[in-house]
């Protein structure tokens, strides 16, 4: 089966289903990612788990993990929005309640945001780094594999990063 590029169920994806390379416009990658889709087909349950993100599309069989330490970058999303979110909680919170700030409020609300935005948002970080890395380094030939090429490839953790 010829690996679906386009979102059949988006009628804006001018995306061509018969060009391998073809990457989605970002906007469109953006989206997807937003939704924790695959950004390059739009294919759901690309994740196992929460946690746990398949090695390769069900979808189009990208291989997620585009080289080795590929997931540095959602390491770094998720940084950035869990202390950007951490920060807006901390400010937002003492200017709201001041002169009258209470300690133990802001603790726990920062201790729940510092604890609850990482956890939330980590399948979003897988997602939007993909689209990120698809948006500034398009597809390279025989990067496609077979959509059900999981079974046999164990968890993205276990790849060895090689790009095929
Ligand atoms: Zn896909």
């Amino acid at each position: 089966m010829p690996p679906p590029i386009s979102d059949p169920a988006d009628p804006t994806d001018p995306t061509d289903p018969t060009d391998p390379a073809a990457v989605p416009p970002r906007g469109t990658l953006a989206r997807r990612a937003l939704t924790r889709r695959c950004p390059l087909c739009g294919a759901r349950r690309i994740f196992r788990h929460w946690f746990t993100m398949l090695p390769r599309c069900p979808g189009c069989g990208l291989r997620f993990q585009r080289e080795a330490g590929h997931w540095s970058g959602d390491l770094g999303i998720n940084t950035i929005v869990s202390f950007g979110t951490l920060l807006v909680v901390l400010l937002g919170t003492s200017l709201l309640t001041y002169p009258n700030i209470d300690a133990g409020k802001l603790l726990v609300a920062c201790a729940a945001t510092a604890i609850g935005v990482p956890v939330l948002f980590y399948p979003f970080s897988k997602t939007i780094w993909l689209a990120f890395d698809l948006a500034v380094n398009p597809l390279r030939p025989g990067e496609l594999g077979d959509a059900d090429g999981d079974g046999d490839r164990g968890s993205d953790e276990q790849d060895s990063g090689e790009v095929r």
